[in-house]
């Protein structure tokens, strides 16, 4: 399963239904990574430099994201597999859904970061720390992170209060 591909005791895959949708990929990160069994399962903030490239047209939408010290970014977990409903990740025998999991096997292997912003180069690339995934995975998005982000926009009747 998500360390070679394997399928191990208790494991359950199923067919996947086809595709709904499309996703477009803005660009590649590029990490010390290689190999997944050497790639730390989740990122940390004192964790290598790594560098998030956008792609032409995308790296005008970078326009103003140095004001922002933490960003969440979304990228596309490419090779892991995408079948497994019940996983092993001790390999164990006991089972968790994948729900349950924040493992990269997933129906759409979408990872998630909030990675600290160090600095912009060349105005398409991002120096970050705090990646856990493979060198030239798929970039899908990026957006300040939550829990620091006021919105913009005026306020609306929907919004919650805030302090
Ligand atoms: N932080 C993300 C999250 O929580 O959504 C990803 C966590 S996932 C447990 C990280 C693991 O995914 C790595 O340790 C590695 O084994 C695997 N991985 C990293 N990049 C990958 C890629 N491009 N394709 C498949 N598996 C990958």
């Amino acid at each position: 399963m998500v360390r070679e591909q394997e399928i191990r005791a208790g494991e359950v895959a199923v067919e996947p239904p086809p595709a709904d949708a499309s996703v477009a990929f803005i660009g590649r990160i590029r990490t010390p990574w290689t190999s997944r069994l050497m790639t730390p399962r989740q990122g940390r903030d004192d964790g290598p430099v790594c560098r998030i490239e956008v792609f032409f047209p995308w790296t005008a939408a970078l326009a103003g994201i140095e004001a922002h010290e933490r960003l969440e970014v979304l990228y596309w977990l490419h090779e892991s597999r995408r079948d497994l409903v019940l996983q092993s990740p001790a390999n164990d025998g006991k089972v968790r859904g994948t729900f349950a999991l924040r493992s990269p096997v997933r129906p759409n292997p979408i990872g998630t970061s909030v990675v600290r912003l160090l600095g912009v180069e060349n105005g398409d690339t991002l120096l970050v720390q705090g990646l856990d995934c493979l060198d030239c995975t798929p970039l899908l998005d990026l957006k300040p992170d939550r829990t620091a982000f006021r919105p913009i926009a005026p306020p609306q009747p929907g919004d919650f209060e805030t302090g």
